[in-house]
């Protein structure tokens, strides 16, 4: 029944979901048992690590689910559990590095195993995993930081493209999106992303060759070959890769010789189904000072930006990384932090250092004050003088309605009263005038705003919760 019932669903799953994706994400996957109970039965799979894990928990949990239970005839719960780190399961077989070349060229790698279908799919493969643990700064032969990877990477809105591109080429590389070119300001999560994707796919074929650099250093090799006369060492290098990694390649403006032995290189890769992930400060068409012949090909494969991340991700990546640092940082600071840190991640990460650094030297608790203290000098640059639509931003988003909601005539209570609470902290923090705020607010009359602004401030007294939260937003716009 076991075996029988996850074959079956497979056959199905086959049928329903595009062949890459099936090879790429089902196939591999091993039953490793059904229980069958009075409440149902209970499915697990086994996956080799954490990314696959959420990747195919997210993407393919609920169909598996379907799936299952309607072949079983009742409810099937998934669970989708890691193989055990001692003989580790993995795809088979394992190619060698010799026939690995092989196999990247054929495209069919380590992810869609040669085998016949009814064998084993996946085997237990003895000591092969000895992967070295991740530490915050090491660096690998590969040149990978190993502190950057998928687990570590808050998802959110701004990255979301980036992110599920990324982690295709982890699952598959030189299949989909080659080259993965990605572009957006500093600070964002560009050279972690890329990092990500290394990590990823060697944890899952340790004899990968990956290869990480920052443009730079791409530029020193070639020079340093150039003098030596040792072209053929410097091709031996980059052509022979799986998936090269190339940081900030605007650093490519200018440097000719550079950008030529990088194109044979790009040529060589993509002949062989290699994959390269480049990243930038801009998308390809953007770069100046760089052959057209090379940015025509860095946009022939797939282009994705990311973006700064818009709040609620700000307030996820503080939480995230102060709980990494085995100190939680309560929600309200967060916001208050996430609202008034907002360029980029970089900056974020300097915030919460500074606010740690400051909790642990005064041994107070984090706080909303503690934090406005240890960002005075950060806080104070930005100086800048409360107005109603910072008032109206800023009540909306901690509320989580749109900020048009304070300008609409609706009524339900979810929406008016944050927009009474709006006009409340308008009165107290700005100097404009009831008749000015209702003009801001929509165009209501004054009477509307003075009723507003009595109503929250008599509940104020009585309602700590309230007091609480308008002492978090007016913490917040005061900076
Ligand atoms: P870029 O290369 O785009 O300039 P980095 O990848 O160096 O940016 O990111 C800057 C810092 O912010 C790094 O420490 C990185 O780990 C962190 N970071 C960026 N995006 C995220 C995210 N979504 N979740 C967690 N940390 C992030
Ligand atoms: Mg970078």
């Amino acid at each position: 029944m076991t075996e029988d019932l996850w074959q079956r669903g497979c056959e199905r799953l086959a049928a329903e979901l595009p062949e890459q994706q099936f090879n790429t994400w089902i196939r591999p996957l091993q039953a490793a048992a059904v229980a069958d109970s009075a409440s149902g039965v209970v499915a697990s799979l086994l996956v080799p690590n954490r990314f696959k894990l959420d990747w195919i928990r997210n993407q393919y949990g609920g169909r598996i689910e379907a799936v299952l239970s309607e072949l079983a005839g009742k409810p099937v719960r998934l669970e989708i559990n890691l193989a055990p780190r001692d003989g580790a399961v993995r795809a088979a077989p394992l190619s060698t590095p010799a026939s690995h070349v092989v196999a990247a060229n054929d495209g069919s790698i380590a992810f869609k195993p040669r085998v016949a279908a009814s064998e084993p799919l996946l085997v237990p493969v003895n000591g092969a995993n000895h992967s070295p643990s991740p530490s915050a700064a090491a660096v690998s032969r590969h040149r990978l930081n190993l502190g950057l990877t998928f687990s570590n990477l808050v998802p959110g809105r701004a990255n979301q493209m980036a992110r599920t591109a990324a982690l295709h080429v982890a699952g598959a590389p030189g299949q989909m999106y080659n080259p993965l070119f990605i572009y957006g300001g500093v600070g964002l999560g560009k050279t972690h992303l890329m990092n990500a994707v290394g990590n990823a796919l060697l944890s899952d074929r340790p004899d990968a060759r990956v290869l990480y650099l920052h443009a730079e250093q791409f530029i020193t090799d070639v020079v340093k070959n150039y003098q030596r006369k040792t072209f053929d060492e410097l091709k031996a290098k980059y052509h022979s890769l799986d998936l090269l990694l190339i940081d900030d390649v605007q650093f490519f403006a200018g440097k000719e010789r550079t950008q030529e032995e990088f194109f044979n290189a790009f040529e060589a890769l993509l002949a062989k189904k290699a994959h390269i992930i480049m990243t930038s400060d801009t998308y390809p068409k953007g770069l100046v000072d760089i052959d057209e012949r090379l940015t025509s090909r860095f946009d022939a494969g797939l282009t994705v930006a990311i973006e700064p991340p818009e709040l609620e991700m700000r307030v996820a990546i503080l939480m995230k990384k102060a709980e990494a640092e085995g100190t939680p940082m309560p929600e309200d600071v967060a916001f208050f932090v996430a609202k008034n840190v907002r360029a980029n991640v970089r900056e974020l990460e300097g915030a919460l250092r500074k606010i740690l650094a400051y909790s642990r030297f005064s041994q107070k608790d984090i706080s909303i004050a503690l934090a406005r203290d240890a960002l005075k000098d950060l806080l104070s640059i930005q100086n800048r003088q409360i107005g109603v639509e910072n008032i109206q931003k800023t009540v909306a988003d901690f509320y989580k309605i749109k900020i048009a909601d304070m300008y609409s005539k609706k009524r339900p209570a979810s929406i008016a009263r944050p927009r009474q609470i709006a006009m409340y902290l308008a009165k107290e923090m700005t100097q404009k005038s009831l008749p000015e705020i209702g003009e801001l607010f929509g165009g209501r009359d004054h009477t509307t705003v003075l009723h507003a602004v009595r109503k929250i401030s008599a509940e104020r007294q009585k309602n700590p919760e309230l007091n609480q939260q308008l002492h978090v937003l007016e913490q917040t716009l005061k900076g």
